[in-house]
């Protein structure tokens, strides 16, 4: 393990107004502690950042010390890489504070918040930005890779939302990225991951939302599974935007609104979020039920951010995760066989399946307009491996890779670059289509030594 020089850590230390963590540190354990807990990295330094001239002097320390950098937000890429061996981790998670602008509904917060951050500022004026449905994931990975939720097909994706970014590029030097600065950058940042720089504030749009909203689940059984989900398929074909339905496959947990006799069976939910009047969405949601035998419901009109954490406890960190994806523009016949077959075997408690409704406003918009170029996905399948032992490991991994296989067929060629695990490089081309030429192009602009390269990387031309 490489074994930082005394002295340039007690020359980095000074000055720096974050936190340094060092390998036999007492936090060092818990620091290097990340949502998958599969992950197992021993950096050289944890360089806990309090400020944007923090996150310069890590970056020049790395460049200077000829270390591999990583960046960590929020932590949660099934990856890792928010992660590094030997190499200095760049964490930004006490930069987190939040400025809304109720008036000019603009919010500005720092690259270390949570979607729960950001939510909280700015509900708290009835205002929202379309992020994902696990409240505990970073705003930054999530953005930088395009991001996606409950809002989506109302309001867009997460990076339709930016405004602005502060960045500290590869040469150390701080910038502001928006559609009239650095413009490229901007748009590289819309979907190109940690690659061109380290992103340190976030400045969204918002939208008028909730701040109580109809919501819920609706549970069938398993045995009923290919007719729901024919069912399904219409109807969120034709659903408004304002409507958003996903899928979740799994054994039911022990829900409270459900009959102990489900407990621990396989399950269809269906979850939904109505963004407008609740009167209006419970009429729309009402042939929802009548798609088979409803063997529980919990659906009402509450919090929007209540509704952001539904799914927390089923996703804590600390489990072991494999996830596999893929992008579909429809749902074949064969898809909905394949994903009920896989359903019956889970090897885990914890193993689900995630269908992603999107298009609406998602999909309005050109392919080449940012970096994320996915547009043409109606439906994102994600499959989620998660268990609690290693020996589990074996089992996990292959039934997981056995589902993605089986469902490549029917899917777009296309994947959603957050979704992508450690061992999917080959997929980054596919991840990015016909923006890729010019991502890199920028990347030689911004990064070309390739400094951010623990991310699903993207070449310098
Ligand atoms: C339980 C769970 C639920 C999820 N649900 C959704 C969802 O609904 N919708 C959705 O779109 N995605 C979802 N995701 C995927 C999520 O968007 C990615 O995992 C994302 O990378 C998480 O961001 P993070 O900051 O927490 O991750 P981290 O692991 O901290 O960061 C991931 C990578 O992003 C880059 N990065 C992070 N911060 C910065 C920064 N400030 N500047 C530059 N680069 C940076 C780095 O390359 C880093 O390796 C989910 C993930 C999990 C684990």
């Amino acid at each position: 393990m490489t074994d930082l020089n005394a002295q340039r850590v007690a020359e980095f230390r000074g000055g720096f107004q974050g936190e340094v963590i060092l390998p036999g540190d007492s936090s060092y354990d818990d620091a290097r502690k990340i949502w998958n807990g599969m992950i197992d990295k021993r950096p050289a330094m944890i360089a806990r950042c309090a400020t944007t001239a923090d996150v310069v002097r890590g970056v020049k320390f790395a460049r200077d010390n000829n270390l591999v950098l990583a960046v960590r937000g929020g932590g949660h890429n099934i990856a890792g890489s928010a992660l590094c061996d030997d190499g200095i981790v760049i964490d930004l998670s006490l930069m987190k504070s939040a400025e809304v602008d109720a008036k000019a509904r603009r919010v500005t917060i720092g690259a270390g918040a949570r979607l729960a951050d950001l939510d909280a500022a700015t509900q708290a004026h009835g205002l929202a930005t379309p992020v994902g449905i696990n409240s505990t994931t970073g705003i930054a990975g999530l953005t930088l890779g395009g991001g996606f939720g409950w809002l989506s097909r109302e309001h867009g994706l997460t990076v339709d939302n930016l405004e602005s970014v502060e960045v500290v590029t590869a040469a150390g030097d701080v910038v502001r990225a928006s559609a009239d600065q650095h413009a490229d950058l901007f748009w590289a940042l819309r979907g190109g991951g940690g690659n061109f720089g380290i992103v340190t504030q976030f400045e969204y749009r918002l939208h008028p939302v909730g701040p109580e909203l109809l919501s819920g689940l609706i549970v069938f059984p398993y045995a009923e599974a290919e007719s729901v989900l024919r069912q399904y398929r219409e109807f969120a074909r034709k659903a408004p935007d304002e409507l958003t339905v996903w899928v979740v496959m799994r054994q039911a947990p022990p829900l409270p609104f459900l009959p102990a006799e489900m407990h621990g069976r396989e399950v269809v939910v269906l979850a939904l979020l109505y963004v407008g009047d609740p009167a209006t969405g419970a009429a729309l949601i009402d042939p929802i039920r009548q798609f088979g035998t409803v063997v529980g419901e919990h659906v009402g009109v509450q919090p929007f951010a209540a509704w952001q954490q539904a799914f927390d406890p089923l996703l804590a960190p600390g489990a072991r995760n494999y996830w596999k994806s893929h992008n579909f523009t429809a749902l074949d016949d064969g898809l909905l066989d394949v994903v009920i077959d896989a359903v019956g075997t889970l090897p885990s408690p914890h193993c689900e399946v995630f269908i992603a409704h999107l298009g609406g406003a998602v999909s309005r918009q050109p392919a080449d307009s940012t970096a994320y170029g996915q547009r043409d996905a109606q439906f994102v399948m994600n499959v989620h491996g998660r268990w609690e032992q290693p020996s589990e490991d074996t089992g996990g991994i292959a039934w997981s890779r056995q589902l993605f296989h089986a469902a490549a067929p029917f899917a777009s060629g296309g994947v959603y670059v957050n979704f992508m695990t450690s061992e999917e490089s080959e997929r980054v081309r596919a991840a990015y289509g016909e923006n890729y030429e010019r991502l890199s192009q920028v990347k030689r602009q911004y990064d070309p030594g390739n400094l951010f390269r623990s991310n699903q990387n993207i070449s310098p031309a």
